[in-house]
């Protein structure tokens, strides 16, 4: 490979950039053993020698714990019918982010607002 197009902007840096060079994004991958930045293509880390397949493959298939949250509001599609959808927007935001609770852990947030 000659050239690596930056994922962000499109920019084609030179080969064996490790940054793009219009926008500064990262184009290779940090090597998960040091920390060192290595060329995507590289099946080994040229830093410390880690095998970057390897610790992909592993993270790939890494176990997480999830916490589930089902929340009913009472009245709402009573409350719903009644306002615009703009007030219904409004009322339901602040309750799609509880408490800032996963941005502590590092976590994600990936709300199912709405009935079925
Ligand atoms: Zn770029
Ligand atoms: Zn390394």
């Amino acid at each position: 490979m000659s050239a690596s197009s930056c994922a962000a902007c499109g920019f084609a840096n030179p080969a064996g950039a490790l940054f793009c060079g219009n926008c500064g994004s990262p184009l290779g991958r940090p090597c998960p053993s040091c920390g060192t930045v290595v060329s995507p293509e590289l099946a080994f880390c040229t830093s410390c020698g880690a095998s970057l397949e390897e610790v992909e493959r592993v993270a790939a298939e890494e176990r997480k714990v999830v916490t589930a949250v089902f929340v009913d509001l009472v009245g709402f599609t009573r409350r719903s019918e009644r306002l615009d959808p703009e007030d219904v927007r409004g009322f339901l935001a602040p309750r799609a982010r509880p408490n800032g609770l996963p941005t502590r852990t590092a976590g994600k947030v990936a709300p199912q607002v709405g009935g079925q």
